[in-house]
């Protein structure tokens, strides 16, 4: 950015970072309407945006499944770093945009904690039969939010790393030692 040259590289550089804002702006939208469209299809199900079509122990079942999932597997989690002795996370960050479940905000590292059954896990995440139209939407509309929310913190420069409730429930160890390698704390591998 020669100061002699002012339309020169620096008004270059200053279009280049517009194009690239106005691209990133555009793709946030785009998702947005995707999500939008997504809750309308939802709302074909919801009279009065309750659940009427869907049985009621059907409706609180499922908000237990959602409930549960996320709060042992949050818990699981936080135990093992806590365990390793592993420093510099928060859990539940507050002003984090995307809300991912833990960070390490000096490393610049996101995990998110997937219930198997809300996320769509491949392995384990199965639509009940009543009413599985609604439940589908439900899920794919939860895995575009995750989309969105991963694009989000990516542009903040996270790296983001995901693990399924299952894998923390089968495989801790092998979830920690991800973790640890990522932030620079191998030496807290038990
Ligand atoms: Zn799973």
């Amino acid at each position: 950015m020669a100061a002699g040259d002012p339309h020169g590289t620096a008004s270059h550089d200053a279009r280049n970072r517009t194009t690239a804002v106005l691209t990133f702006a555009s793709i946030v939208i785009i998702l947005h309407v995707i999500l939008l469209v997504m809750d309308k299809a939802l709302k074909k199900y919801l009279k009065d945006g309750k659940f009427q079509n869907v049985s009621l122990t059907r409706s609180k079942q499922m908000g237990s499944v959602k409930g549960k999932g996320n709060k042992t597997t949050e818990k699981r989690l936080r135990y093992a770093l806590v365990s390793a002795g592993i420093t510099g996370w928060k859990v539940q960050p507050k002003h984090i945009i995307g809300n991912p479940d833990f960070i390490f905000k000096k490393e610049k590292l996101a995990i998110f904690v997937d219930g198997c059954y809300w996320h769509g896990c491949p392995k384990c995440g199965h639509v009940p039969k009543t009413r599985s139209e609604f439940w589908k939407a439900k899920i794919d509309r939860t895995k575009q939010r995750d989309k969105e929310k991963a694009m989000l913190l990516e542009e903040e420069g996270y790296i983001i790393v995901r693990f399924w409730e299952h894998e923390l429930k089968d495989n801790l160890k092998k979830c920690m030692k991800e973790i640890l390698i990522l932030v620079g704390q191998e030496n807290g591998i038990m």
